[in-house]
């Protein structure tokens, strides 16, 4: 070797060496739709970059440690949901009293890894704003990690402001209207919409940005080409890098943080149907719906005559004591008979991977979207709560990729939705749209794609702090 050479070769040496001795700390939120995206970052982090990993979290929701034997795990106590099942979904709105009690566990284990690692920086989840005084306390830089898209982020940052100038009133009697600043969004759309405690929403809208503000970065499980109107304007307001670096599905399942199991007789199924003819249906880790709507759901895709796959979670149906597959009536069972599958739980993504699949009928979580848009999958959607209707008003009217049932729906909207999808030359043309954006999803990744090039500066940045 020529002495150049060898020099070069020690520095990407050291470098090497530099990075395994540098350790990320990452803090998800205990929600299935966050854990997912912050293992897929640790992994990123660790297999693409080299970084030493830990994971802080609680019992709530807790990983299965054993799955991921690469990274170091931390137990905090969280005495919120220290009485609840380590594997419920995280329910309610409990973000404000998770915040309130997490930071002293959370500072106290960060300061027992400081006094043996050396710590590059912490990554946690926009979600808890509470970890950025403990970063500031220990004078280690935060990197927030917002699990969602940026078109929702924009608008969830400006909901303080609306909501100051009383544009936010009287919401119910307005709720078609499309904000001006943010069209095609109505406020129906806004997450605060229906909800008694406005102030209280409002307040943890306002400390997730105000927090945020002062992180040192920001990531995105997104890409530039998807969302880049949003994504300047979101540069525009922050003084701080904004890494659009996804979609992370697509360097790391997520089947590897599923915390229910996936029943893999749902592919041998779609093995036997015709090409692009499933419907498949799956509403997420939390969303839950009363009996009534239930019903429209399972009426509707019997009257629409389509195959589908339908995910039907535990507790997916609000107080029910039996099992919702058990609340199907006969007759039901008998008009959907060798043209369904019902299954607990589904490997989602080897679902929207699979050629029987025509179309997914979703509640717009953001890594459903994700995923649905990486395999070039047509939705329906009908969303349930938090970014999910912003999101299903976005792939509708923005992307055009998407009918949207809108959150209350009946089996006539149910039928009238399937059938637009699956066999009118309207969703031929989303199908077309869609397909198009897992062409440019795929390319985004490889040598010299957006995401290739925002990991490679992340990962510069990351090297360069402290
Ligand atoms: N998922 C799955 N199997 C299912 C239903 C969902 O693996 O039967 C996964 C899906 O692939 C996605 C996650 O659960 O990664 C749901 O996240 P999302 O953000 O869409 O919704 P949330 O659960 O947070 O409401």
């Amino acid at each position: 070797m020529e002495e150049t050479q060898i020099e070069f070769h020690w520095r990407g040496c050291s470098r090497w060496l530099e990075k395994i001795m540098s350790r990320v700390v990452l803090f998800p939120h205990p929600g299935q739709g966050h854990i997912t995206p912050m293992f897929q970052l640790a992994n990123i982090l660790h297999h693409t970059m080299g970084f030493a990993i830990s994971i802080v979290y609680t019992q709530h929701n807790g990983p299965d440690i054993s799955r991921h034997p690469h990274f170091n795990f931390h137990l905090i106590s969280d005495p919120v949901t220290a009485n609840d099942s380590p594997n419920i979904p995280f329910r309610g709105n409990p973000i404000k009293r998770f915040n309130d009690h997490c930071a002293r566990p959370f500072k106290l284990c960060l300061d027992g890894i400081l006094s043996s690692d050396t710590v590059r920086c912490i990554v946690t989840d926009a979600m808890l704003y509470s970890t950025q005084a403990v970063a500031d306390e220990l004078n280690i830089p935060r990197i927030v990690l917002r699990t969602a898209g940026v078109h929702s982020f924009v608008l969830y940052a400006a909901v303080p402001l609306l909501h100051q100038t009383g544009y936010l009133t009287n919401m119910e009697a307005r709720a078609e209207e499309v904000i001006p600043e943010f069209p095609p969004i109505k406020l129906k759309d806004i997450p605060l919409f229906g909800d008694n405690d406005t102030n209280g929403k409002v307040e943890t809208f306002s400390n997730i940005f105000t927090e945020t503000k002062k992180c040192s970065a920001l990531i995105f499980n997104t890409f530039e080409e998807l969302e880049s109107p949003d994504l300047a304007k979101l540069r525009r307001q922050l003084d701080m890098p904004v890494f659009a670096i996804g979609p992370f599905n697509k360097r790391f399942s997520a089947a590897e943080t599923s915390m229910l199991k996936e029943d893999r007789s749902s592919i041998d199924w779609l093995d036997t149907q015709a090409l692009e003819s499933v419907l498949y249906v799956s509403f997420g880790s939390i969303a839950a719906m009363d009996k009534t709507t239930f019903l429209e759901v399972a009426w509707g895709l019997a009257n629409s005559g389509q195959p589908f796959l339908w995910v039907i979670r535990p507790g997916s149906i609000n107080g029910a004591a039996s099992a919702a597959s058990e609340m199907l009536p006969g007759e039901w069972a008998e008009e959907v008979s060798g043209r369904s599958c019902v299954v607990e739980w589904a490997p989602q993504e080897k679902v929207l991977a699979h050629s029987a699949v025509g179309g997914f009928w979703t509640h717009s979580g953001w890594n459903s979207t994700m995923e649905s848009i990486c395999e070039g999958v047509p939705m329906m959607c009908a969303p349930y709560f938090a970014d999910q209707m912003i999101n299903a008003r976005w792939v509708s009217e923005v992307l055009r990729i998407a009918i949207n049932l809108e959150r209350v729906f009946t089996r006539r909207d149910v039928e009238e939705g399937i059938r637009r999808l699956m066999t009118t030359a309207e969703g031929a043309e989303m199908q077309r749209r869609v397909a198009a954006l897992k062409e440019t999803a795929a390319a985004c990744l490889g040598s010299g794609g957006s995401s290739y090039e925002a990991l490679e500066s992340l990962s510069m940045f990351i090297m360069e702090l402290g």
